[in-house]
């Protein structure tokens, strides 16, 4: 088992051209990568963090309630070349850590102000048709998830294919197996220790074999509808 050094997961914004050892993709200059063992950069789709929503550093407590409420989070990093050291930009973590450490700060107005400010950014980028036609998608394909969880998955696709790739990319993405690895990845964040197992310092490719039967499991279920079966560990 790989660990790696206790503490936060890093995600570097690239200060030159990058591109992903993964999955090929040529992330351009300033990209947000994750390094992996010997200097390897992944995008973030591929070091499974594209889920997690960016909060600049700034405000102490919403960070620190944030980052508590978050199972999985990453400090994000700069290099600055005037002080030649990486400098703290702020954190990535979930969605529904972040909302309910805004929930939890905005007693006066000044942060209800700015909490409203960052929902209104987040949503921005948000495409509300393709997001229906996704959901849709999800829906048909699997029609046993639970309430909600279409939605949820679809915003996520939408949030990955916008702006980064093309519409004809977009489009693809409806198609069954976009659709399918995209519910994947939403069963093994949620429904798995998986996100517990990176924390803890596992290497992506051990934890995903790890919780790979519960994650088929859980997928027939959503799409059949059948019981889980007494396998499940
Ligand atoms: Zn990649």
């Amino acid at each position: 088992m790989k660990a790696s050094p206790a503490g936060d997961l890093k995600v570097f914004i690239s200060h030159r051209d990058s591109r992903c050892n993964e999955c090929g993709e040529d992330l351009g200059h300033r990209a947000w990568i994750t390094l992996v063992d010997e200097g390897r950069a992944l995008c973030l789709s591929c070091a499974d963090l594209d889920h997690l929503v960016f909060l600049p550093a700034g405000d102490t407590a919403l960070t620190r309630r944030a980052r508590k409420h978050s199972g999985l989070s990453a400090v994000v990093l700069k290099w600055s070349r005037a002080r030649k050291r990486y400098e703290r930009q702020g954190l990535l973590v979930e969605d529904g850590a972040l909302e309910q450490a805004e929930q939890e700060c905005s007693a006066d107005a000044a942060t209800r102000e700015a909490r409203r400010a960052r929902a209104a950014e987040r949503h921005a980028e948000l495409d509300d048709a393709y997001i229906v036609r996704f959901a849709a998608r999800v829906r048909e394909l699997y029609p046993h998830c639970p309430r909600g969880r279409d939605k949820q998955i679809a915003e996520h696709a939408c949030r990955k294919y916008s702006g980064r790739v093309g519409r004809s990319a977009a489009a693809k993405a409806l198609d069954e197996t976009a659709v399918r690895l995209a519910v994947l990845a939403h069963i093994r964040h949620t429904e798995t220790v998986y996100d517990a197992l990176l924390v803890r310092g596992w290497a992506r490719q051990e934890a995903r074999a790890y919780v790979n039967d519960r994650v088929s499991i859980v997928l027939r279920q959503w799409a059949e509808g059948t019981l889980e079966k007494c396998l499940v560990r």
